[in-house]
């Protein structure tokens, strides 16, 4: 049997008719950038977050490059980050003039508010929390933390669109959320997309205006502002998507629970999951000790995985400058060298994902 890691032609056939549709519609309509479907995608969006305001955007990264900037976080600002998450979250601090400081994270994935607080210094303006592989963070303890420190709080949910932190949306914690759209993702599209979402005026008005070349009137630029439009193809596919976000999370979760009941082989650790969140599992991610051994043995048996991540951010060769060392973070090292994802999407197939944990068992 040959599984790949992600096969997004079986989303697209499942509702084959309906985005052909409406594509077609926006062809034929003629308005290809800043009209009606994206107006209608940003509604629905932003009601499904329970949050005042959605802002449609290029991608995950510059909706990131955009919260920040609408902060006013720039040169010299330090954002505390974790170590272990797509390097997208970093590149948005620098790229605002900022400096990602890295901390660690707990044994659920997700930024450890211990190391929060000993990375805290008189330049920390905010701390980027990533709610890594679908599941939360844990909120209480962060929010915590940006009260007592007068912190600002942005929120990566660019792999967790839909989970919830004891009932609550994750992106409605913070001041201000960040989602991807990549078409891999829990809620994507058919090619780059992005959005941020926020209950603030003050920072909605900012991000329409830095997203649209710092302007709302044509040709009135108030702000050095950039290009970072989600167009309306990309916004009338997510409107289908999102109508279909629940379904293909549960989806996720039921995949997850025969992982999770299944895989009984001792090397093989599964992933922790907190109480009290609903964890939309992105990504299945196990840990194995022999983690490149197995992804090989999996390999040959025909079952294509991925490492989420092979290198953490403070050890990637684009931030040698900051000089972090190997050893400095240890979980999210640990995870680095240990973790594997296993496929998981709609449309996995009851006999592969048998066949997945048939041979996971096998493995010695
Ligand atoms: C995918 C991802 C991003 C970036 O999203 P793009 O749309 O690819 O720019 C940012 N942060 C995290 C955690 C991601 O997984």
């Amino acid at each position: 049997m040959e599984i790949v890691f992600a096969e997004l032609s079986r989303l697209y056939n499942k509702y084959k008719d309906e985005y052909e549709e409406t594509v077609l519609d926006v062809l034929r309509s003629g308005w290809y950038i800043l009209g009606k479907k994206l107006a209608q995608f940003e509604k629905q969006f932003a009601t499904y977050m329970e949050s005042k305001h959605c802002i449609g955007v290029g991608n995950g990264l510059d909706a990131l490059r955009l919260a920040l900037s609408a902060l006013d976080i720039n040169t010299g600002d330090e954002v505390i980050v974790q170590a272990n998450t797509f390097i997208a979250t970093a590149l948005a601090v620098t790229q605002n003039g900022a400096i990602p400081i890295f901390v660690d994270v707990d044994e659920y994935f997700g930024i450890n508010p211990e190391s929060v607080k000993r990375a805290i210094t008189h330049k920390t303006k905010a701390i980027i929390v990533v709610h890594l592989y679908g599941q939360s963070c844990d909120m209480d303890a962060i929010m915590d933390i940006a009260k007592a420190h007068n912190l600002k709080i942005i929120e990566d949910c660019a792999q967790s669109h839909g989970a919830l932190y004891k009932g609550k949306k994750l992106g409605t914690f913070g001041d201000v959320a960040c989602f991807s759209f990549y078409p891999m993702k829990p809620l994507g599209v058919f090619g780059d997309g992005g959005a941020v979402v926020t209950n603030d005026d003050y920072l909605e008005k900012k991000i329409r205006l830095l997203h649209n070349y710092g302007s709302v009137i044509k040709y009135q630029h108030e702000v050095l502002g950039i290009n970072s439009r989600l167009d309306e193809i990309q916004a009338a596919i997510g409107s289908i998507n999102l109508k279909y976000l629940d379904h293909g999370n549960l989806e996720r979760n039921n995949i997850a629970q025969k992982y999770k009941d299944g895989i009984n082989n001792p090397k093989i650790v599964l992933p922790k999951i907190r109480k009290d969140v609903y964890n939309v599992y992105h990504i299945f991610p196990i840990l194995c000790v022999d983690r490149d051994d197995l992804l090989h043995y999996l390999k040959s048996h025909g079952i294509q995985t991925q490492i989420h991540y092979p290198i953490p951010c403070h050890l990637s060769e684009c931030y040698s400058n900051l000089g972090y060392k190997k050893g400095q973070i240890q979980y999210a090292e640990l995870y680095a060298d240990n973790e594997l994802s296993l496929p998981i999407y709609v449309g996995l197939k009851d006999e592969e994902i048998e066949y997945i944990i048939k041979i996971l068992n096998s493995f010695k």
